[in-house]
């Protein structure tokens, strides 16, 4: 199918470039994207991918906006302290372009849920802020073969990590971090986090997601990307694949 007369002007920034090009653009507006945690991490990543053309988003998020969120959730202003995330996240999306599909999920993802809500999507973006939960959406998408953009954020530090589970071999989160850590919570609001951290940390996964749904030839899938705001580094490390986490998986 061809691109519609709409979406040509709509998209005609990416369409020039021609790494995209029509075919690509309608590749990224036919992928269906779940993000889940629509906090500092979510924020950025919804934005993008909304104004990027992904057309079908879904959004996981059991949390109400506090004033102290509003430093780095860049989805969210003063008027909407105590409404849900996710009602907010899809008005704000909605109001880039009209047309998308958004499904929201006021619920906390968990074992018993996450067939149910991520069925259907192609491609995950993990902004969730603990271990426990990032190792089950690791492991979902594992089994299902999906495309899976993790973030995670404390102080001054970011990482993300690039997965897709549609090539044979990639590693996983558990090759990194086989266990859940004692200290499981990333909490940013008593450790301190830099505003603008979550925003890097962010786009870069907006950036990720794109690049491995255009199927770039130098996709960084089975990377950790560490970014430290501080200083301004960022380093890119490959991760090897332990064949034990297929054992703790199944
Ligand atoms: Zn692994």
């Amino acid at each position: 199918m061809k691109l519609s007369y709409d979406n040509v002007k709509r998209y005609i920034a990416h369409i020039n470039l021609k790494k995209v090009g029509s075919f690509g653009q309608k590749k990224i507006i036919d992928t269906k994207v779940l993000i889940i945690g629509v906090g500092g991490l979510g924020s950025p990543v919804a934005l993008y991918l909304a104004s990027s053309g992904i057309n079908n988003i879904g959004i996981v998020d059991h949390d109400k906006i506090d004033i102290s969120n509003l430093h780095r959730q860049i989805l969210f202003n003063e008027e909407d302290v105590n409404k849900f995330k996710v009602d907010t996240a899809e008005k704000r999306l909605k109001k880039i372009n009209s047309k998308i599909k958004i499904k929201k999920f006021k619920i906390k993802i968990n074992n018993n849920n996450i067939n149910k809500i991520a069925k259907g999507y192609d491609l995950i973006i993990d902004g969730t802020d603990n271990f426990k939960t990032k190792l089950l959406i690791n492991d979902y998408s594992y089994k299902n073969k999906k495309i899976l953009i993790c973030g995670a954020i404390s102080k001054f530090d970011g990482h993300v990590f690039i997965f897709n589970f549609k090539k044979k071999n990639s590693p996983c989160l558990r090759c990194f971090m086989p266990e859940i850590p004692d200290a499981d919570m990333l909490d940013c609001q008593s450790e301190g986090i830099l505003s603008t951290l979550a925003g890097m940390v962010g786009t870069i996964m907006a950036n990720e997601a794109i690049r491995e749904i255009l199927n770039f030839e130098n996709s960084i899938c089975g990377n950790i990307l560490i970014i430290n705001a501080e200083n301004l580094l960022i380093k890119k490390i490959k991760l090897n694949k332990n064949k034990n986490c297929i054992k703790k998986i199944k």
